[in-house]
């Protein structure tokens, strides 16, 4: 492993296999001990950190990315564990995973909160959280409820392929084993729908004390920062150096409460744009923060009067072993820079422009014959894509934009195929565009609509899900549509 730090220059072809080695035999041999609790949760008490295990893991020559000695690593794990005991937020999954003694429920409820959490605010998440824990308590009543009865818990949070797999994941559980949440990291992987490394490694160490480290972007930021990784963090080699780093750090006693302070570490305290330095429990140990006082050193030496010659122009971070190529630091192109502080890390890749979509969208409405209650006419998505399996008004998207006389002719065409006969294109008309921000694509949508009450617009999707521009509706029969109102809840039973 070490050498591979220092030597980079012509071993970048066999890093990757190295550290995955490493990661499998040192992730194999705690898994192994961990089986032997036989599903029980140890008292923090009776163990004691292992100093021998901590200097195995540890690489033997350069220490630039890592850490210099199994005592860094047992001072970084005290520190963090003091200020999380001390200043964590009280929220609820964690009063689950410390309350609840049936094993199975904490695994859903740490499950369900990870899930939440992708992508999400903490903010937002709680009152979802409570509401769902309300409704679906145990992994058994999840998976009694109906998809439609999900996505109606999930609405507002975005990303609803999320639920969906949730529910996939407790169904299967229900059915397949019996109501047993699988137990390891390993497991969790391989037979969960939607769970991935990171959140298997979450689960299995915040409701089963499983030993492993988790890598989600707070963690990234605090390893990238206080092992002064400056590469793109997204590459596999930096994301292979970051899942081993946190299996190294991950506390032995509790991995849990660990994993989680270095995630509210990255939260409140690292954070992206503001990072409060003074306050890092962990400032002795962090690279990025080393730097930036060396900097106001040297700045302060030269108000003082100290030659030229005794400083140098630009600060000395290149102390890695790996002689300006190492795949860890800062890229040479895009060095140090000296406004940005401890914000040089960690780098990510330029962001590609947003895509551009046009969606054609019809939204077709009736009376109820009884009571004159309007109905809106609803298609289903497919299972997999962009808001898979949700329902909306039926929509075409267009290759290219096209003209209104031709989108009136796509849209009709899809109408048709959908309803058969009911419906003529005299009745069509556009009532205006609608664009939205998604963080995978851009959509353009245009909107056309067919009933008694006819409502045509078009709506633009682009890059991040933050809201809506909306352009100014168009007049229809003397009378100003809202897009908006075409969301209105109202009877989503097709006609
Ligand atoms: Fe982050 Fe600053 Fe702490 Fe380093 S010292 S880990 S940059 S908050």
């Amino acid at each position: 492993m070490l050498q591979l730090f220092s030597s980079f220059t012509n071993r970048k072809t066999i890093l990757m296999d190295i550290i995955m080695n490493k990661m499998k035999a040192s992730v194999k041999s705690r898994r192994t001990s961990l089986k032997r609790k036989e599903n029980t949760i140890m008292s923090p008490q009776k163990k004691k950190p292992c100093f021998k295990q901590i200097k195995e893991e540890l690489p033997k020559e350069n220490i630039y990315h890592t850490f210099k000695n199994p005592g860094e690593i047992y001072s970084f794990r005290a520190s963090l564990l003091s200020w999380y005991d001390k200043n964590k937020r009280e929220l609820p999954w964690r009063r689950m995973a410390l309350s609840e003694s049936n094993l199975n429920k904490r695994g859903y409820a740490v499950w369900v909160s990870e899930i939440m959490l992708q992508q999400t605010q903490v903010a937002t998440v709680i009152d979802y959280y409570n509401k769902w824990m309300l409704r679906w308590s145990n992994l058994q009543d999840l998976a009694k409820a109906t998809l439609e009865e999900v996505n109606q818990m999930w609405s507002g949070l975005g990303y609803y392929s999320r639920g969906k797999r949730l529910h996939e994941g407790a169904q299967k559980i229900s059915s397949e084993f019996k109501g047993e949440m699988p137990r390891s990291a390993e497991e969790l992987q391989k037979l969960l729908p939607g769970v991935g490394r990171y959140t298997a490694a979450a689960i299995a160490s915040i409701a089963f004390e499983e030993v492993i480290g988790v890598v989600d972007g707070n963690v990234t930021r605090v390893l990238c920062r206080a092992k002064a990784i400056g590469a793109d963090c997204t590459s596999p080699t930096v994301t292979e150096a970051l899942w081993m780093l946190a299996n190294t750090l991950v506390d032995l006693v509790r991995p849990g409460d660990f994993n989680q302070a270095m995630m509210e570490l990255g939260a409140t305290v690292c954070t992206p744009k503001a990072p409060l330095c003074a306050e890092c429990p962990v400032q002795t140990h962090c690279r990025a923060y080393q730097q930036v006082i060396k900097e106001r050193e040297m700045v302060s030496k030269r108000l003082l009067g100290n030659t030229a010659s005794q400083i140098s122009s630009t600060p000395d971070i290149e102390e890695c072993g790996g002689g300006g190529n190492c795949p860890l630091c800062l890229p040479e192109k895009e060095p140090w820079v000296s406004d940005l502080g401890v914000m040089n890390f960690p780098r990510k890749p330029t962001k590609k422009p947003p895509r551009i979509e046009h969606t054609l969208t019809c939204v077709v409405t009736r009376r109820r014959d009884n009571d004159d209650t309007e109905e809106y006419f609803l298609v289903q998505r497919p299972n997999s894509g962009l808001l898979a399996g949700m329902w909306e008004f039926p929509s075409v998207l267009l290759r290219t934009e096209v003209k209104e006389k031709k989108q009136k002719c796509i849209i009709f065409d899809r109408l048709t195929e959908l309803m058969g006969n009911l419906v003529t294109d005299t009745h069509l008309q556009n009532i205006g565009e609608v664009f939205r921000l998604f963080k995978h694509s851009s959509v353009n949508e245009k909107q056309l609509a067919k009933g008694e009450k006819l409502q045509c617009g078009s709506e633009k999707h682009e890059g991040k899900q933050k809201g809506r521009k909306r352009r100014a509706p168009k007049e229809v029969q003397g009378q100003q549509l809202s897009i908006n109102s075409f969301f209105q809840p109202a009877a989503i039973k097709p006609l």
